[in-house]
């Protein structure tokens, strides 16, 4: 059966994960050191498995209300109240999803109709393109540059907006990047969007991991914006719960019913062990979420020496957990240097191309792992760069 003319068009359109592609290549090689996957290698604190483990055993098991657990919804409310500075109502303005992913396609799809823009900064995570044309939307990337530690700048976007453009999305502290926006690119972000009566999705997944003095910012805490904002947050990251699959969008209520719809239509609710640990995390866990972030520091710090020593030119990324050096002139393009690099050195490290056209020419490297292995690597790849350069 030719099977091209069974798949949706908008689904054939959409390339596979370059980062899923290229790890297939790292799965078939012993002894690899991944600066891959954007995965936390701390397991999950014990509180929160043994939290889930006990959830287990009382039996519960069950679906939970489409919007998720109520007690979970309060914790999320008042943990964004604190943290992000912005209130929402528990019953009508929190729903519990399955990651932060699940977020992101309920919101484009409750958003969009056929052919509406949504503009977002490039390089940015994988999914964000993709999910963007399956919801048969039309993907505007907005390049960002080194020399501004890859922040969009107002004046960039502002270029990129048309009258068929309905949603920005953000994704700050970003990945690939580990970018971060400072209070004032936010405000003149916010004036652009209130302008252009632009809705903004807000990405805010590593907004724990801040290694500078200033503070995390979120846009919707900023005048004029909680109205127009989707919030979306989760637990993967800074409280290394990825396998939990556990996120949330906070919005206006009349946005969480229109994504709590497809939600209840496609996922029901987001899985109940999942939703009882998360209430254990945001009970008990910032003490393990600020003694990973510390660690996540020490690791930055010193790849980011290793890499600019050895040429590999990056600036000091304030949060998250990437580091997006520039590739050193040695005529490969950043594929070339990834899979060269894996090849003669067994270290796996991401082609910035993955994260769009404005990618190429740099690599993404996680340090979510290991300082030990953190530093052989480096070695490794400094070795490389004599021999190529
Ligand atoms: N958003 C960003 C920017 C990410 O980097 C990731 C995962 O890498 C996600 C969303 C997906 O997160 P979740 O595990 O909550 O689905």
């Amino acid at each position: 059966m030719d099977y091209s003319s069974k798949i949706s068009r908008q689904v054939a359109a959409v390339p596979r994960s370059g980062i899923r592609d290229f790890f297939e290549l790292v799965q078939g090689k012993d002894d690899v050191i991944s600066l891959g996957v954007g995965e936390p290698d701390f397991d999950t604190p014990w509180h929160i498995r043994e939290a889930a483990i006990y959830s287990l055993e009382k039996g519960q098991t069950s679906y939970t209300s489409n919007l998720g657990l109520v007690q979970l919804r309060r914790e999320i409310a008042s943990y964004v109240e604190d943290f992000f500075h912005v209130s929402y109502a528990a019953e009508s303005e929190v729903l519990v999803t399955v990651g932060v992913s699940e977020a992101i396609d309920l919101a484009l799809r409750a958003l969009l109709n056929p052919g509406d823009e949504v503009i977002y900064h490039e390089p940015c995570y994988v999914s964000y393109s993709p999910s963007i044309v399956m919801a048969h939307g039309v993907a505007r990337g907005v390049a960002t540059r080194k020399e501004d530690g890859f922040s969009l700048k107002a004046s960039e976007l502002a270029k990129a907006i048309t009258p068929r453009s309905r949603v920005l999305m953000l994704n700050f502290p970003t990945n690939p990047t580990g970018a971060t926006a400072s209070r004032e690119d936010l405000e003149e972000i916010a004036t652009l969007c209130i302008q252009h009566d632009l809705i903004v999705l807000s990405d805010e997944i590593y907004s724990e991991l801040r290694y500078e003095e200033e503070a995390h910012v979120s846009i919707a805490s900023l005048p004029g914006m909680r109205e127009r904002t989707i919030l979306l947050h989760g637990f993967s990251k800074a409280f290394a719960m990825t396998g939990f699959r556990l996120g949330y969008a906070c919005a206006p209520e009349p946005i969480i019913e229109a994504m709590m719809k497809i939600h209840q239509y496609s996922m029901l609710c987001a899985p109940i062990t999942s939703q009882v640990a998360a209430i254990e995390a945001l009970q008990n866990g910032a003490a393990a979420v600020e003694h990973m972030r510390q660690d996540y520091q020490r690791r930055r710090d010193y790849m980011v020496a290793r890499l600019n020593a050895m040429g590999m030119e990056c600036h000091s990324p304030g949060g998250a957990f990437y580091v997006f050096p520039e590739i050193p002139d040695c005529g490969m393009t950043s594929k070339e240097f990834a899979l060269n690099l894996l090849d003669s050195t067994n270290v796996a490290a991401v082609p910035g191309d993955a994260f769009g056209e404005s990618g190429e020419g740099y690599l993404r490297c996680c340090y979510a792992t290991s300082l030990d292995d953190i530093k052989v690597a480096m070695d490794k790849m400094e070795a490389f760069i004599e021999s190529v350069t």
